[in-house]
């Protein structure tokens, strides 16, 4: 390291902010850190928010990164209920909703927010989104009488099992023709409409919310609802506000090279917020759990002064119902040519390999966890042969136990 860094500030106190400050400290930094979270909790986890804290089989206090003694231990100050409003990148200095901080490195991990449909706000039916642990809290309470959840994405469909077994009425109106198609394709896709439907859901695909007057929501196909609550899950917008009005490049995201860095040496960005010149998959910007961790132990490591770029596959879980599922990697704009199904779908119980060119580009299992450690080496890969994938008989490779 050229100058020595002894002041690092965290704009942002989620998951990769929690990862990126345990990370500077497993690797000696013994210089200031500083956390600024406007959210008024420790760092938390967000996958447990819509399933089981919506569930009731965990706990609030169980989605905390780390306790507030951790901090205090490892001399990390945490601002949290503070907002960062804006970055003077040539003072080094971050403007807070409550006075200032100064930086030689600055790492934003601001995530992401939910993104809103104002349309649905129209009428007199409440309307929810959920990304914080308190909307979580407060929607728990709510998942009785009639639901209309908007949006069959993850969230949307974890919201709908939850609310199912909670014993709501649940319609989930989506306007492609299939839940979750741009993730998991038209082979894969139907699986999840039939998991839904089976468990009660009225699944409406192919139709969209055309307006909500008073208490009615009126459906593109022309139908009247009457429901008590509508929920939304739409989708997620970078929270990259502050470093555009900085002048930092920004795009779906904060644009950071390889190794998490922007263009300004001082700056950083990991997690959701970061959209990555990845060295095997391009651009990217990747909202998931083992992103957030990963990238964050990473972006501490570049700030440290490390040339490594970030490589790992994107990966992420979801659970519903009886349902769990892990998928890697990522087919992106090039597609593929070749979907390997193996396992059986009306169980579902499967593993899917997305090929192109040869090359494994994506891979999910649904309900066979065995299969995680081989998706693991598949993803990225090229194999000798694919026949073998294909053949069931054949065994996935295994990483071997040495
Ligand atoms: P975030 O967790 O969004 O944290 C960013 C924090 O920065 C926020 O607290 C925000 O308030 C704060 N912030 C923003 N701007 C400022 C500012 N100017 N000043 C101060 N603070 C600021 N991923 C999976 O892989 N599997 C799952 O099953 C899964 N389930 C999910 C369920 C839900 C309900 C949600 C919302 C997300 C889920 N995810 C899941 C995605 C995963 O949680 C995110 O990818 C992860 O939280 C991203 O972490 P992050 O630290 O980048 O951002």
């Amino acid at each position: 390291m050229n100058n020595p860094v002894s002041k690092i500030v965290v704009i942002g106190g989620g998951l990769a902010a929690a990862n990126a400050v345990a990370e500077l400290r497993e690797q000696g930094y013994s210089g200031a850190i500083t956390v600024v979270g406007a959210e008024p909790h420790l760092p938390y986890e967000r996958p447990p928010l819509s399933k089981g804290l919506l569930l009731g089989t965990e706990q609030p206090e169980s989605v905390f990164v780390h306790d507030r003694a951790w901090y205090d231990d490892h001399g990390v100050e945490l601002r949290i209920g503070v907002r960062a409003t804006a970055l003077d990148r040539e003072r080094g200095r971050v403007l807070l909703d409550d006075g200032e901080l100064d930086y030689d490195r600055l790492i934003l991990a601001t995530g992401s927010t939910a993104r809103r449909l104002p349309a649905l706000e129209a009428g007199d039916i409440p309307v929810r989104y959920l990304r914080t642990l308190d909307e979580s809290l407060a929607l728990k309470e709510e998942l009785t009488g009639r639901l209309l959840i908007v949006g069959a994405g993850w969230i949307g469909l974890e919201i709908a099992a939850a609310a199912r077994q909670a014993g709501a009425e649940v319609t989930v109106v989506e306007n492609a023709a299939w839940p979750l198609l741009n993730v998991l394709g038209p082979e894969l896709a139907p699986l999840f409409a039939d998991l839904h439907r089976g468990h009660g859901v009225d699944l409406r695909l192919g139709t969209a919310v055309a307006g909500v007057q008073g208490s009615e929501v009126l459906l593109s196909d022309g139908t009247r609802l009457r429901p008590d609550l509508i929920v939304a899950g739409v989708g997620a917008a970078p929270a990259d506000e502050l470093a555009a009005a900085a002048g930092l490049a920004t795009g779906n995201g904060v644009l950071v090279d390889a190794r998490l860095a922007t263009a300004d040496p001082a700056v950083f960005a990991a997690g959701d917020v970061a959209n990555q010149a990845h060295p095997s998959l391009g651009r990217v910007r990747v909202e998931h759990w083992d992103n957030a961790i990963e990238q964050g132990r990473h972006v501490a490591r570049s700030v440290l002064g490390d040339q490594a770029p970030y490589t790992r596959q994107p990966y992420f879980f979801s659970d519903q119902y009886d349902l769990g599922m892990e998928y890697l990697g990522h087919v992106g704009r090039d597609g593929y040519d070749e979907l390997i199904v193996r396992g059986d779908r009306a169980a579902l119980n499967l593993v899917a390999l997305w090929v192109r060119g040869g090359t494994i580009v994506a891979g999910l299992h649904l309900n066979d966890w065995d299969a995680a450690d081989s998706l693991r080496l598949l993803v990225g890969s090229t194999p000798d042969d694919l026949d073998a994938l294909r053949d069931e008989t054949v065994p996935l490779p295994r990483p071997s136990e040495d």
